[in-house]
């Protein structure tokens, strides 16, 4: 029976998603592709998706809907700064939607251009879906237990995961 299998902690589940944001908007999706598989309890995924994952079973299809705060955060003001063009030396033609990696107290962090106006260039570092609620279409494809290397790594090994 195990097809059976529920998704529980130690259990590796693959999944079709489709993820579109409140006006319906897809922003993305496993369609067309191979599904994702995760490691169940290891934090791999969003906290509000792990959690609406448990207990499902191969084949189970459901919607559910993520609050900022159970998935990529709140917009943070303070990751939004406003930077002269001569700081990116270099580059020739600047364009809202470029990614930058900047340098801050933490490492470097990547980072997105939001707008320019003259010489003022405003950089974003918040995840993009950050802000964002967050509504998934899913599909379980597959459960089963996880081997002692996947639970020691925390991630899913073979189809889908870290290491082929
Ligand atoms: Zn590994």
């Amino acid at each position: 029976m195990q097809s059976a299998m529920q998704i529980a902690d130690r259990c590796v589940a693959s999944f079709h998603y489709t993820l579109t944001d409140d006006r319906g908007e897809v922003l993305d999706s496993s369609a067309g592709g191979q599904p994702l598989a995760y490691l169940h309890g290891a934090g791999n995924l969003i906290a509000g998706l792990e959690r609406a994952l448990a207990g499902h079973r191969a084949g189970d299809k459901f919607q559910v809907t993520v609050a900022p705060e159970d998935g990529y955060g709140a917009h943070d003001p303070r990751l939004v700064q406003v930077v002269p063009k001569s700081a990116f030396r270099g580059v020739t033609e600047l364009k809202p939607g470029m990614r930058f990696s900047a340098e801050s107290s933490h490492g470097p962090m990547p980072v997105v251009i939001t707008a320019i106006r003259g010489d003022e260039v405003t950089v974003d570092g918040n995840h993009p879906l950050a802000g964002v609620t967050l509504h998934f279409a899913i599909e379980v494809t597959a459960v089963r237990e996880a081997t002692v290397e996947e639970v020691l790594h925390g991630h899913v090994h073979g189809e889908g995961g870290h290491h082929s």
